[in-house]
């Protein structure tokens, strides 16, 4: 096993000593892939556990919170990492095989692959979401094209038609933009130039909004249709159509959970980093990015070659390496872990020029059952009484508004073992405009949870909930900024806009340091588990090339 801490100035032998910044998603699933290609990879982590926005949290008083992803999409792509072994990198051949691409989706029992198994369940979640809208009415959301149909001639018959002609327009954006342009890293204007004529042709460029209102009439569907985003961070009155992706990804290959919650997919992928030899290191904050000139010596000149050489730690040691990758906030990694001397693309005024996605506040809280059944579904999407308004307040004006939308997550519905006996665990997740607002958290914090209780106790989404409160606890923007080293606390990386997508996303090799790389939300393609998987392999590819692996 190389012993990171001693090693010194070596000749570059194969196999090459990789440090990644980062246990989230990205982080641990690209170290699965670069311990396949033979690189031996350390990742060190700040935090004391690994899974980044998907943290998960034990309380003293037996409740189980996964503090971020919920939502479980695209299994397969968490079945290719499982199958991975070393030196056997299958970063070749087709990225949606026929077997993926014509299985069916799994509806009941188990629903993750082979490999899968052997280190997590995952089941299946019918529906993927129910949508309550403010008037009450609601609409369980399946995948299923019957069912949606029968829902939209109970609340919106006049979008049956529109709906079957956005099942055409969106599929063909999937088939393009996701199924064949999905893994392009857009590293070059000639590669985006490429994609253009079809995303113009099919329209995809407009926003998303705009986008499913070409389709539908009634204000109810066009949510139903456009929401999802949100959850990725994207606003949907400003993503580009591509985005429609998404509702096709969820109904071609569903939605799925990890029983144990999100926390026990993070722990089989730490497994099999490790048992593929790779090393993580807690609590092992990075300072800075090693960076000099060719020949080893500090950069005096930004117009010169610079090459990664290793991280120093918070504290001091210093890691040498041949290759660096951040999993770890875009914007603050160039700000804070990159000196500026070395930096000329993503230079301190790009950086803080870029948009950033908008934040959260979270709210984890358990409650007694009390033998009150609950009108709820696992996933359910609140919306408040206005979506366009509400949408201008959090992303553009950086206000908050006298109402809110909210996602509720209700995991206890699927797997009791996260709550004590009789207890539900649940966590409701806010957006909110991100620090640039300079709203005081310590002050709009507690009010914001208590108007939120107040809500789905008055709508008795759930009845009496204060008198059955057995936990609560909530993040705001300040913990993003603070615990997860996010850039104005934002909970999605840069928000992706069209100006902020494809070419114009932060590039997972960087454009000014040889041998540094980027994985996870901030870089291409996106935000998003499986976005992040798929960074992953990108960044894996951009590796192997660069290393003639
Ligand atoms: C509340 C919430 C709910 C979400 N729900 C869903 C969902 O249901 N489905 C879905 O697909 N996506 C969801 N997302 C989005 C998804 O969680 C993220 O896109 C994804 O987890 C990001 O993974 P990542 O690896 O890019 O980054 P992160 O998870 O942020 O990991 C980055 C890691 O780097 C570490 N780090 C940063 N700086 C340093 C440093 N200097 N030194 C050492 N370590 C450092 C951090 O501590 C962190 O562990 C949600 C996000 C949030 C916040």
């Amino acid at each position: 096993m190389t012993n990171f801490t001693t090693v010194k100035n070596e000749v570059p032998t194969r196999p090459k000593r990789a440090v990644i910044i980062g246990a989230g998603f990205g982080g641990l699933s690209l170290g699965i892939r670069l311990q396949s290609l033979g690189f031996d990879t350390l990742i060190v982590e700040r935090l004391d556990g690994p899974g980044g926005r998907g943290y998960q949290k034990r309380t003293p008083d037996g409740y189980v919170f996964d503090m971020g992803p919920t939502v479980i999409t695209a299994p397969h792509f968490i079945e290719e990492l499982f199958a991975l072994e070393r030196g056997q990198p299958n970063l070749d051949g087709p990225d949606f095989p026929p077997e993926v691409l014509n299985a069916p989706r799994v509806t009941s029992g188990e629903s993750g692959g082979l490999r899968t198994r052997e280190y997590v369940k995952l089941v299946p979640i019918l529906p993927f979401y129910r949508i309550v809208f403010d008037d009450g009415t609601y609409f369980d959301y399946d995948g299923d094209p019957e069912g949606t149909r029968r829902q939209i001639a109970e609340l919106a018959p006049e979008d049956l038609a529109g709906y079957e002609r956005f099942q055409a327009d969106a599929g063909a954006i999937f088939e393009r933009g996701f199924l064949e342009l999905g893994y392009t890293h857009f590293g070059d204007i000639p590669t985006m130039l490429r994609a253009v004529p079809d995303l113009l042709r099919l329209d995809a460029v407009r926003t998303l909004f705009s986008f499913t209102s070409k389709y539908f009439q009634s204000d109810k569907m066009r949510q139903v249709f456009s929401f999802e985003t949100l959850l990725i961070g994207g606003n949907p009155l400003s993503v580009p159509a591509i985005y429609a992706m998404i509702h096709f990804v969820e109904k071609t290959w569903g939605i799925h959970y990890a029983m144990g919650g999100t926390g026990a997919l993070v722990r089989g992928l730490v497994r099999k980093f490790e048992e593929l030899g790779g090393q993580i290191r807690y609590g092992a904050g990075v300072e800075e990015i090693i960076v000099t000139d060719e020949w080893g010596q500090p950069v005096t000149n930004p117009l010169s070659k610079k090459v990664a050489r290793g991280v120093v730690l918070e504290g001091g040691e210093r890691l040498p390496a041949d290759l660096v990758v951040s999993n770890g906030d875009w914007a603050n990694t160039y700000l804070k872990r990159v000196p500026g001397a070395a930096r000329l693309v993503n230079s301190d005024v790009r950086v803080k020029a870029a948009r950033q996605s908008m934040s959260l506040l979270v709210i984890y809280f358990g409650f007694r059952d009390d033998g009150q059944p609950l009108n709820l579904k696992h996933h359910n999407i609140l919306l408040g009484p206005r979506y366009e308004a509400l949408l201008t307040e959090i992303f553009g004006q950086k206000v908050l508004g006298m109402d809110f939308s909210q996602y509720l997550h209700v995991p206890t519905l699927t797997d009791p073992a996260l709550a004590p006996p009789g207890h539900h665990a649940a966590y409701t997740l806010i957006p909110v405009p991100h620090n640039g607002s300079g709203l005081d958290w310590t002050v709009e914090g507690p009010k914001l949870v208590e108007r939120v209780y107040n809500y789905l106790e008055e709508r008795r989404i759930i009845p009496d909930l204060r008198a059955r409160l057995t936990h609560s606890e909530y993040i705001t923007p300040d913990y993003f900024a603070g615990t997860l080293d996010s850039y104005l606390g934002n909970a999605f990386g840069p928000e992706p806009l069209l100006v902020q997508s494809a070419f114009f996303r932060p590039h997972n090799r960087s454009e000014d340091v040889q041998n540094l790389y980027l994985v996870g939300a901030g870089a291409q393609p996106g935000g998003g588990t499986p976005s992040v998987m798929m960074s992953a392999k990108m960044t894996a590819r951009l590796v192997a090339e660069d290393f003639s692996y």
